[in-house]
């Protein structure tokens, strides 16, 4: 049976060539990176520092400000905690939004309980964060301000930049959750004004279990308070052996990422606009998220009247899909994304993500448009 990926916000296939770039250190370069007395350890240290930098030139950062962890969830866990633990003395106020990954809002959640104070700014119907909301919320007490690059689940971009300019003006240290948007958008640490950013490889066609927290070391040098003790690696800030061969695919998946940036853009917009305009010709079909202001590949919709759950399971042997977010797609709980855009429950129960990737075809794109359509067309026509 013919099988297409559509769920790209959750994770990508590895690109054949980072597996290609990872091979050596999971053969013969087997050595351990931190192991400087011989030549097998210099050629895995080699490898980490060459896929440091790559990570670092995707986001216009120096290599040194780059630590690998386990993923980004690790890398928010690192920036909320690491700050906050360090920075206690100074204030205990955090400012972030409604619609952060659940790594960011559930690591808040986890610092309430230890006397920090949260502020969740709320989202406009785009889900958008406006930049003046979160210049009214700063107080004498702010350590951190922490928003998400774009959405996982309905794909908006958020305005950094502005924000990042506050965060300047009011010397209050930004973070920013760019796993979606690192080696999608064009990136540039400086220019965003951000001094802590997170990403994962399994994003961006890399491996799984490997991403990385832009830490900022000058003007201003931001320090954190570790997560894991142990051998000092990463600058003291995440011991533990380095795991090379992910390192090595991650850094050759940021590299690809940066070099094919734009034309990858402009042909997954031209897809997402072949899937949306084949999926208009239903009736009742709304679209989530900004109009214009969102990840090239991402398209939420709502299908009036249809259960995305039932829609999904019909499809689910031949085309991957989520309904909301899939890390809360367990439960049978309406999205806290869609209901922060003022989303009626009822359609946030019938909203379905399509996230495109690297290797779909248009081709596939027109299949699945008409096998989604065909099949919201059935179960409309089913009586209760
Ligand atoms: C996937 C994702 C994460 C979690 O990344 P992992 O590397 O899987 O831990 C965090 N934030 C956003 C926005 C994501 O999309």
């Amino acid at each position: 049976m013919r099988r297409v990926y559509l769920d790209h916000h959750s994770t990508t296939p590895l690109d054949p060539r980072v597996l290609e770039a990872m091979i050596p250190f999971l053969t013969e370069k087997f050595g351990n990176a931190s192991s400087r007395t011989h030549a097998f350890g210099r050629e895995a240290e080699e490898g980490v520092e060459c896929a440091r930098a790559q990570v670092a030139s995707l986001l216009g950062a120096q290599p040194r400000d780059i630590v690998f962890t386990s993923g980004a969830t690790e890398s928010d866990n690192l920036a909320l905690q690491g700050v906050a633990s360090f920075y206690r003395d100074r204030g205990n106020h955090i400012i972030t939004s409604r619609i952060e990954h659940r790594a960011v809002l559930d690591t808040c959640r986890a610092l309430e309980k230890q006397g920090f104070e949260v502020t969740s700014l709320p989202v406009d119907s785009c889900g958008s964060v406006d930049p003046e909301a979160v210049s009214r919320a700063l107080t004498a007490r702010t350590i951190l301000i922490s928003i998400i690059y774009a959405s996982h689940e309905i794909g908006t971009v958020q305005e950094i930049q502005a924000i990042g300019k506050i965060a300047k003006e009011r010397e209050i240290f930004f973070h920013c959750d760019a796993t979606q948007g690192a080696g999608k958008e064009p990136i540039d640490v400086d220019a965003l004004g951000v001094d802590l950013l997170s990403l994962s490889a399994h994003k961006i066609y890399g491996p799984k279990g490997i991403g990385a927290l832009y830490v900022r070391r000058r003007k201003p040098r931001v320090r954190l308070e570790p997560l894991v003790h142990g051998g000092g690696q990463e600058r003291n800030f995440r011991s533990g052996t380095l795991n090379v061969p992910a390192i090595a695919g991650f850094g050759k998946a940021c590299e690809l990422a940066g070099a094919e940036m734009d034309e990858e853009r402009s042909r997954l917009v031209r897809l997402r606009a072949l899937l949306h305009q084949r999926l208009s010709r239903l009736e009742g079909v709304g679209l989530n998220g900004h109009p214009e202001r969102r990840l090239a590949g991402n398209l939420n919709l709502s299908f009036a009247d249809v259960e995305a759950r039932a829609l999904l399971r019909a499809l689910g042997n031949e085309i991957a899909l989520s309904p909301g977010a899939a890390c809360t797609s367990a439960v049978p709980e309406p999205s806290y994304v869609l209901r922060a855009i003022g989303l009626p429950l009822e359609l946030t129960l019938s909203s379905v993500r399509f996230g495109l990737g690297r290797f779909n075809t248009e081709e596939e794109v027109r299949w699945a448009a008409d096998r989604v359509a065909e099949t919201v067309e059935e179960l409309r026509s089913r009586p209760f």
